[in-house]
């Protein structure tokens, strides 16, 4: 098995659900009481989303990149930065390192390419949703067309990452507010949604809706599984 590098604790509230889905998928493939072999490095997350909001990304490519390193330097074998928002440095820190970088926009276009979805809503922070990192690769690379909430619910939906999901706070009426959202960009078009924030999922699961829902973090980290039990 190989040994997967996490950089972690964007927030730590969803890499509990990182170190569990890897966990529990190696198991499920090889039974018994095998885990994955794994190394974290989980990073102090209110430095990093205060360099977000003041728009300090090479800083941040700096921090991610002697993260990548070190993880390199103990052992592992791929990297998995556990956030979507910050794979807008992934290119610099892929660029930091000799070993593989496992990226999130990647692992989410192959399962939506594979199963024909041409466009898709998405969900996650302003950063992923505004940006070009996440949505132009999608396009680039997959040929798949994004479509986003309109500017207040956008807004809503970031609050709610930053005030709520990252402390772990879990409320109904955030929920119902994301509901309307998801329904609304299918409405637009959108033949599912990607949970483009990896802390979404403890808020929202399929069986709230009937829009099909991409989990960022179920996916990256099946990816990651299929990565560290491939010869
Ligand atoms: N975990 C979130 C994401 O997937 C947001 C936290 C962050 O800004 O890294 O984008």
């Amino acid at each position: 098995m190989k040994k997967l590098g996490l950089i972690g604790g964007m927030s730590w509230e969803s890499t509990v659900s990182y170190y569990q889905a890897i966990n529990r998928g190696i198991n499920t493939q090889l039974g018994g009481l095998h885990s994955a072999k794994l190394l974290l490095s989980s990073v102090d997350f209110a430095e990093i989303a205060h360099l977000q909001h003041q728009d300090e990304w090479p800083a941040l490519a700096n921090v991610l990149s002697k993260e990548a390193i070190n993880l390199q330097t103990a052992g592992a074998d791929a990297i998995l930065i556990c956030t979507n928002t910050m794979h807008k440095v992934a290119d610099e820190v892929e660029a930091s390192i000799t070993i593989p970088l496992i990226h999130i926009a990647d692992a989410t276009g192959q399962l939506l390419k594979q199963q024909g979805v041409k466009t898709i809503g998405l969900l996650g922070t302003r950063f992923t949703m505004e940006q070009a990192f996440y949505k132009s690769r999608l396009k680039e690379k997959f040929d798949i067309d994004v479509v986003v909430p309109n500017a207040s619910q956008r807004d809503l939906v970031h609050k709610i990452i930053y005030e709520q999901l990252c402390k772990g706070v879990i409320c109904n009426a955030s929920r119902e507010a994301y509901i309307e959202i998801i329904d609304m960009l299918a409405e637009k078009g959108a033949e599912g949604v990607i949970l483009g924030c990896t802390e979404i999922a403890l808020l929202i699961q399929q069986a709230h809706t009937s829009v099909r829902l991409y989990d960022t973090t179920a996916i990256h980290a099946q990816t990651a599984i299929e990565f560290a039990l491939s010869n």
